[in-house]
């Protein structure tokens, strides 16, 4: 599916894709993790209830895909029923998963129509790739590509470089081999426990960011994309989504983005740019976690 952003009638672009950034909470507690999620995160304030009324407002602003993610969506008790219930409204999702367990429950929505899987791999040495994850998890992950692979699940897999000596041109080729076919290759970004310690800096976003997509956070909070939850604009607790997305804190952000942002974050000699490079879309190779 094409996402296609056009503008409204007041000019703003429409928004056509939405991650559902559902919760701090991993089984991983990666070294290059945006948002600093591992196994002591939290669900945030959202309900089930506030989750499902973001889906059907969403809907109604004309929203096609969601991205489930956070954390690791799959760890939070209501995914389930929220993909399912974004599936019903005709809405595409993509789950970005670590794959380190997946129930029967996942394994049977992930094989609905409208749904797409997409997952980080690191290195075809689990040793290489379980000192970026800080568990043993190569294994599991690996295992479940292969299994995804094998139920004919759309697949993205991304390969996130943390350094340049990382076995990435290896991990390709071994993901190649079980049998995928949407690879893609980037960097870590320089936020959460990738920032080293220092305040976010927008200078880090690719500059498209709020432009047809916005996120909503594990505390309600709607900022232009997964990476920028600190330049929230707005909380679905208090306003629809509809009044934040035309709001103008929510243009003053996407200006002061594009004013800033870092023109060589998105680089074309180790990332494959397409028609929608945009962190998450699901037609796009520019993968959230990097
Ligand atoms: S990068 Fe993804 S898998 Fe790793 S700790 Fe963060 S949310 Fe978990």
């Amino acid at each position: 599916m094409t996402v296609i952003a056009k503008s409204s009638s007041a000019g703003l672009p429409i928004t056509r894709f939405l991650w559902l950034d559902l919760t701090r909470k991993c089984q991983l507690a990666c070294t290059h993790c945006y948002n600093s999620s591992g196994p002591d995160g939290g669900h945030g304030t959202m309900t089930r209830r506030d989750w499902l009324a973001v889906l059907d407002q969403a809907a109604a602003c004309g929203v096609r895909a969601v991205q489930f993610i956070g954390g690791e969506p799959t760890l939070h008790p209501d995914a389930p029923n929220l993909v399912a219930h974004a599936l019903d409204l005709g809405i595409n999702v993509e789950v970005y998963s670590n794959l380190v367990h997946v129930s029967t429950e996942w394994w049977r929505l992930f094989q609905r129509d409208g749904i797409s899987l997409a997952t980080s791999y690191y290195s075809d040495q689990a040793a290489e790739h379980n000192a970026i994850t800080g568990r043993p998890s190569h294994a599991r992950t690996r295992a479940n590509i292969e299994k995804a692979v094998s139920f004919g699940i759309p697949l993205r897999v991304g390969i996130i470089a943390t350094d340049d000596a990382q076995r990435v041109t290896e991990a390709r080729r071994e993901l190649e081999a079980l049998g995928v076919t949407r690879i893609g290759l980037d960097h870590a970004r320089p936020f959460g426990r990738a920032s080293g310690g220092r305040e976010p800096d927008p200078s880090g976003l690719c500059g498209n960011c709020g432009h047809g997509a916005v996120s909503v956070g594990p505390a309600g909070d709607v900022s232009p994309c997964v990476f920028s939850g600190w330049m929230a604009v707005g909380n679905v607790h208090d306003t629809s989504l509809a009044a934040i997305l035309g709001g103008t804190a929510m243009e003053r952000v996407r200006a002061s983005i594009r004013s800033t942002a870092s023109q060589g974050i998105c680089q074309p000699d180790i990332c494959e740019p397409d028609h929608w490079c945009k962190p998450g879309y699901p037609d796009s190779g520019c993968n959230p976690r990097y």
